[in-house]
């Protein structure tokens, strides 16, 4: 597969490199927790106002950040998307540095794979490649739990038609290359009972007690550790009644269910269903609410977009990846057809925990990698992406 061997376009790379950290502080520090992106998002638009030249810069609704750089119609375009969003909440905390490493919230999912984003802008408007199609650059929102890659499915939508490509960046993923796209299912499961005193009313039925039965009752279905193809389900939030002398009159749970064979996972839902349903009974009122629904699929690692990312792995001096199945927003542009992959830029751990830490070094190489692989992706003719890659 084509590398572009664009020396000058290398060469801003690396220059690049040198403000990647400071800018991933900056970044990190501002907080931008899912639904809450617009600070963060207005600071990258700056930054990119900062860099010019783009044919199309834009902010849309939803608060994703759009650079665009238009290219050579004959050559693949390629949509870039570096998340926004943290799990975090709503304020500022502080990164600290410490012997080779950034420590702090968020600062490697994403801040990193934004600041890397800017890095690669910039390079691409101060020593073109060429040789490329249309690269549109996107920090876009939503792609954490709730946010239901809400950010990455509205930028398939306006750019529908216009995107033959599409590459993730994510700052702790150096050493993988996403194949598989975990899809997941996400449900509130709630009871809701007439409730009363404890005292007074007792005997009438506990949506607490109802709902602890579902629970017992999907235990019983938990996939085995190790199943070809994983699949899991966890129950991660519980809540309800009122106070310890009423009888509880709602409570719910929130499940998820993830796997990267579509099939397998909606056969655990109908399957959880059945469960929830008969450990309840008529005796409370039971909703599932839908409140996630990450589509899934898979990319050959022989597909042209695979090859062109390995031979910038190459040209970068890096090893041999791990091919991943995960859950980023490379998969809303896989299940639509669109080849697509989640690529990383350094090595770190704790992430969605205030102790979440990246090393620094491997930046160095990161983000020339990052940005060969772009370029590399983009040089590829329009066409070579065919959706008979990617399996469902
Ligand atoms: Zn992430």
């Amino acid at each position: 597969m084509p590398t572009p061997r664009n020396g000058r376009y290398a060469q801003a790379l690396e220059q690049a490199v040198a403000g990647v950290i400071a800018e991933t502080v900056r970044i990190a520090e501002i907080p931008a927790p899912t639904f809450r992106e617009q600070t963060r998002a207005q600071y990258v638009r700056g930054r990119l106002e900062g860099i010019g030249g783009w044919d199309d810069l834009h902010v849309d609704s939803l608060s994703n950040v759009v650079a665009v750089k238009r290219g050579d119609p004959s050559r693949t375009r390629v949509l870039v998307c570096a998340h926004l969003d943290t799990v975090f909440p709503d304020e500022a905390t502080p990164v600290t540095r410490e012997r080779g490493k950034l420590i702090g919230r968020g600062v490697g999912d994403n801040s990193l794979g934004v600041a890397t984003l800017l890095a690669v802008a910039s390079a691409l408007q101060t020593a073109p490649p060429g040789n490329t199609g249309d690269v549109i650059l996107a920090a876009n929102v939503g792609e954490e739990g709730l946010g239901d890659l809400r950010g990455v499915r509205r930028l398939l939508k306006d750019h529908a038609g216009d995107i033959d490509a599409m590459i993730a960046l994510e700052g702790h993923a150096l050493n993988s290359i996403q194949t598989d796209a975990v899809a997941s299912l996400r449900y509130e499961v709630s009871v809701e009972t007439e409730g009363g005193h404890s005292w007074g009313a007792y005997g009438r039925p506990n949506a607490i007690a109802l709902l602890a039965r579902a629970i017992v009752a999907l235990e019983a279905l938990l996939p085995e550790v190790g199943a070809t193809p994983k699949v899991t389900m966890n129950v991660g939030v519980v809540r309800g009644g009122r106070s310890v002398n009423t009888i509880a009159p709602d409570a719910a749970f929130e499940l998820d269910m993830r796997s990267a064979d579509v099939e397998v996972l909606q056969q655990l839902y109908q399957r959880a269903r059945t469960a929830i349903r008969n450990a309840v009974g008529g005796t409370g009122e039971l909703r599932m609410r839908r409140i996630g629904n990450r589509p899934g699929g898979h990319v050959e690692v022989s597909a042209p977009i695979i090859e062109a990312v390995l031979g910038a792995r190459r040209a970068s001096g890096l090893g041999a990846p791990e091919f991943r199945a995960s859950s980023t927003d490379a998969n809303a542009a896989v299940a639509a057809g669109i080849p697509a992959t989640c690529i990383g830029v350094t090595t770190g751990g704790e992430a969605h925990t205030p102790r979440e830490w990246i090393r620094t070094a491997p930046i160095r190489q990161g983000v020339p990698y990052v940005g060969r692989a772009i370029a590399a992706v983009a040089a590829l003719p329009s066409g070579a992406l065919t959706r008979r890659a990617i399996g469902r």
